[in-house]
């Protein structure tokens, strides 16, 4: 499993690097080799090389420098990597770049436009607070009413805390539908969005610690295998972390 974290000195609010150390460690868990690679400010990229791509969260400052940098240095690498199916998973501020802009009063940071989404930091309170969503969008971006039954018992639990009010394009299908909590505008009742294996998500926490479940879909999904295919592991003290994060969520 080789993984690039972009940006890990910026954009890592939140803890978001503890996202990193969950897929390690479970790959480790299971005896798969894992390889995490790092890109940040004036670094080059490569977009063959990595079988999943990881941007965290950030303040709108630490964002802005990342958002020019990959614009003039990563941004044709991580439309290849997305192109040849690897995974490339943004949380945040690192969703929002994955669309096409995040405005700000008289600025626009532009974004790689591998989601079909804006995002404006209107004004009035920034939404913060514990969500829970139903990840329906996992299966219905591959199609098929089995799978996204399936899907949709999956529920995904974890912090949010963002300015920006995020809408998807007419097509673009949202991540999950909100359980409990604001997640893309607090409006929509929708949260994240996803396009084949490129994936955004407002839920910090940070994600994958209290969501295992969607860390082995990572996994699998980067290395080309079905989830079912992983090793089983004994998950009773992540299953109460999860238990419980979806009870503070109020879902
Ligand atoms: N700066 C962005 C916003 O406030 C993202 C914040 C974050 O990553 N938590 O909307």
């Amino acid at each position: 499993m080789r993984v690039c974290a972009l940006y890990p000195d910026l954009l890592n609010i939140y803890a978001d690097r503890g996202n990193l150390l969950v897929l390690e460690r479970r790959c480790a868990w299971r005896g798969l080799s894992f390889e995490l690679r790092t890109s940040s400010l004036g670094d080059g990229l490569d977009g063959e090389l990595h079988d999943l791509y990881y941007l965290g969260g950030g303040q709108d400052r630490d964002q802005q420098l990342c958002a020019e940098d990959l614009i003039a240095t990563k941004a044709d690498a991580l439309r290849q990597a997305a192109a040849r199916g690897a995974v490339v998973l943004g949380v945040c501020g690192g969703y929002q770049l994955l669309g096409h802009s995040y405005s700000l009063g008289e600025e626009q940071i532009a974004g790689v436009g591998l989601l079909d989404l804006h995002t404006v930091r209107e004004p009035g309170p920034r939404l913060i607070g514990n969500v829970a969503i139903e990840a329906t969008g996992l299966a219905a971006a591959r199609g098929g009413a089995a799978a996204r039954g399936a899907a949709a018992r999956h529920v995904l639990a974890g912090f949010e805390n963002h300015g920006g009010r995020t809408s998807l394009g007419a097509g673009q299908q949202p991540l999950g539908r909100v359980l409990a909590g604001h997640g893309n505008d607090g409006r929509s009742g929708y949260e994240g969005a996803v396009s084949g294996n490129v994936i955004g998500t407002y839920l910090h926490g940070p994600l994958l610690p209290k969501n295992v479940w969607f860390a082995d879909w990572l996994i699998a999904t980067a290395l080309g295998i079905g989830a079912a295919d992983l090793a089983a592991l004994p998950d009773e003290l992540e299953a109460a972390t999860h238990a419980d994060a979806v009870r503070v969520a109020g879902a």
